[in-house]
């Protein structure tokens, strides 16, 4: 059987592998969890609440080895794994385990037709079935964690498939729903690369849902793959997300923001600061400041105690990066900081890299970077500084720093889904907020209601006692019922002038009863 290597990014050491599935394989593991999907959902959200709070407890209990897994297999410094990989899932299962009965409750909708006062509705939400859920490789624990316990929670199954690049922080999550009491086909793992494994639980006929999180091109695949079905996806897609600075912001608290906000997890966030705008009048000293800083941050291998940044990914992230900072550099930008490689460590760790003069004729201020370096652009009236953080096929999140009133009048003019006001990053550890991207940066949301909502269809429940009169608006179409209709219709929407007609609607209402 064809296995797939996992290998730690700073140095192609072989921490594991695992087994590939074959189309086959996933089409057992669909047929598997649609047959045990209906059981789950009956099972009720009470239940399945037990379980999403019995995974917190063992991620907990085991919080120390995953965490080493996740940077191994991911590179990032350990601390961030504890702090925003495994701090985030524990969130999200705490979310659904305490809260998530409560946000898939039927809600009750009152009818303000009096034609209607008999009537009622209440609204469900029903699983959607079987969700395929394909997670990137950026942080494996979480964003993969966040689609499975939310699809699963609101009685799904799910086929997950982790990204190639972190196999066995995907097959620990399984396991360790397994482990939880979530049954063994309700949840399962399918390993290997995107367009075989991926592909298939996109295409398959029995697939009813996909809840995706990678770039923008592999999005548009899944979604295209899911339009000739009409089956739905949510699609976590990629950002090149502005920060703004205000003339009046404190100084020291946005240069940590930024720094941190472009720089943790070396860049590779799907939300991370990749533009940052301020006051000419600032430029300089917003520049000296950050250059110092990037280049004081401490490079080495995630385990090792004080490092600060890992490497990138794979040879593809560095050639993007590099790529970057060669066209704006050609385009007339200057590197302030970093711009190289650190051969000493290995060929995939970049210096945190500061880049200045930059204009949006560079790939470095349109195109998704996840990497290292932070291109620094003045602005000259707030206008322009909103326009150019606007200026970007990408609408993911963005934030404003300065005077909390004045940043949140500014943060209300950008296209973006989140939109944080003096700080950055933050709110996916906020399962109670929705999740989600405006433009190319997808559809739907991963988070809280708005991600429940997302994996299940709405379900009307219309209900008329058994034992009420016929409706007046059934056959015959007759005299009665034309002056029924027109006094009607005066009574319901014509003011003051109408409801006099109320009398005669009521009475040709009771000849037609
Ligand atoms: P990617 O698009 O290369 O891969 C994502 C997943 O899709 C992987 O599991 C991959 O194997 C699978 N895949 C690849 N081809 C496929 C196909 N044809 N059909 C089905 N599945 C396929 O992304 P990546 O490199 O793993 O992650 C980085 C990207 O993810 C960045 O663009 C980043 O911004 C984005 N991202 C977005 C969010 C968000 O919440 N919006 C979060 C994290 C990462």
């Amino acid at each position: 059987m064809p296995t797939l290597k996992s290998r730690d990014p700073a140095n192609d050491e072989v921490i594991g592998e695992v087994p590939v599935a074959s189309v086959t394989d996933v089409r057992d593991a669909v047929a598997a969890a649609k047959a045990a999907q209906p059981a789950w959902a009956a099972q009720g959200a009470e239940e399945r609440a037990k379980r999403m709070l019995r995974f917190r407890d063992l991620l907990l209990a085991q919080r120390d080895e995953v965490a080493r897994l996740i940077t191994r297999e991911s590179g990032k410094p350990l601390i961030e794994s504890h702090m925003v990989d495994i701090l985030s899932t524990l969130e999200t299962a705490k979310h659904l385990g305490r809260h998530g009965v409560e946000e898939l409750r039927p809600r009750k909708v009152r009818l303000h037709n009096v034609l209607l006062y008999d009537r009622r509705s209440t609204v469900h939400r029903r699983p959607l079935g079987v969700v395929a859920v394909i997670a990137p490789w950026n942080y494996p624990l979480a964003l993969a964690s966040t689609g499975v316990l939310t699809a699963l929670f609101a009685g799904n199954a799910v086929v997950f498939k982790p990204s190639t690049e972190t196999p066995l922080v995907g097959k620990w999550i399984v396991d360790a729903l397994r482990e939880s009491g979530v049954p063994e086909d309700v949840v399962s793992c399918v390993q290997g690369d995107g367009a075989t494994v991926g592909n298939a639980l996109v295409e398959s006929p029995d697939t009813d849902g996909v809840l995706f999180t990678g770039s923008v091109p592999v999005g548009r695949k899944v979604a295209s793959g899911c339009a000739s079905r009409f089956k739905p996806n949510i699609l976590e897609l990629g950002g090149k997300d502005p920060m703004v600075v205000l003339p009046k912001a404190r100084f020291d608290l946005t240069v940590a923001g930024a720094l941190w906000g472009a720089f943790t997890n070396a860049g590779q966030t799907c939300a991370a600061v990749e533009r940052l705008y301020v006051p000419r009048a600032q430029e300089e000293a917003y520049v000296k400041a950050l250059a110092e800083k990037a280049a004081g941050l401490r490079l080495g291998h995630g385990l090792e105690k004080g490092t600060q940044m890992g490497p990138v990914i794979n040879d593809r992230a560095v050639e993007t990066v590099l790529g970057q900072i060669k066209d704006a550099e050609r385009k007339g930008a200057t590197v302030e900081a970093g711009g190289h490689i650190r051969d000493d460590l290995g060929p995939r760790f970049i210096e945190p890299t500061i880049l200045s003069g930059v204009d949006h004729t560079m790939t470095c201020m349109t195109e998704e970077t996840f990497g290292p370096h932070l291109p620094i652009m003045a602005y000259d009236t707030l206008d322009e500084a909103v326009a150019l953080a606007n200026d970007s096929e990408f609408g993911l999140s963005a934030s404003v720093w300065g005077p909390t009133r004045e940043a949140e009048a500014v943060a209300a003019r950008i296209q973006a889904g989140t939109v944080t006001v003096n700080d950055c990053l933050y709110t996916y550890a906020a399962p109670e907020t929705p999740w989600g991207g405006w433009k190319h940066s997808g559809i739907g949301a991963s988070h809280g209601r708005w991600g429940l909502e997302d994996v299940t269809h709405w379900q009307h429940i219309g209900t008329s006692p058994a034992g009420r009169a016929r409706s007046p608006w059934y056959y015959p179409y007759d005299e009665t019922l034309e002056s029924f209709i027109d006094a009607g219709l005066r009574f319901l929407h014509g003011g003051a002038a109408g409801a006099a007609s109320g009398p005669r609607a009521i009475w040709e209402w009771k000849k037609r009863l």
